[in-house]
């Protein structure tokens, strides 16, 4: 039997789908500067990766800030460590829509909403279903 604690587990399935090495990074916080939507976000994109390292990944999965990342990927091309937090993100919704627990029901927006929708966030919706 493992001794390994549950979240333990999900931020190495978190680490194996995204590519990322949650250690890497050092939390300067310029992820969360530059991010456009990080003032919406409960939990924006360095105190993710801090939920990571202390084994937290459960506290991140039920935030909804890996929700409205939009895959811009600013914090990638401006982490010093290389780190790619919107494929972190995206491997946290793909575990939750494997799970079939998606907060993201396309039934929920309109025709209206569809029109007005800029087309960056039908791309980031499109690969929020990818999972
Ligand atoms: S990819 Fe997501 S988390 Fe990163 S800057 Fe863009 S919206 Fe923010
Ligand atoms: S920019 Fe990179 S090193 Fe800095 S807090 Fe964000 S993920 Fe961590």
């Amino acid at each position: 039997m493992s001794n390994t604690h549950p979240d333990e587990e999900l931020v190495r399935q978190i680490e194996l789908l995204s590519g990322q090495k949650v250690t890497d990074c050092y939390q300067c916080g310029a992820c969360t500067s530059g991010c456009p939507v990080a003032e919406m976000m409960d939990v924006p994109p360095s105190k993710a990766m801090r939920l990571l390292q202390l084994n937290r990944a459960g506290e991140l999965l039920a935030s909804s800030g890996i929700w409205m990342c939009a895959s811009c990927l600013v914090c990638g091309t401006r982490c010093p460590r290389g780190v790619d937090y919107a494929r972190v993100a995206e491997a946290c919704r793909a575990i939750l829509l494997r799970a079939r627990s998606s907060k993201l029901d396309p039934d929920m927006v309109s025709a209206e909403e569809c029109e007005d929708i800029p087309q960056q966030a039908f791309i980031a919706a499109f690969r929020k279903f990818a999972g």
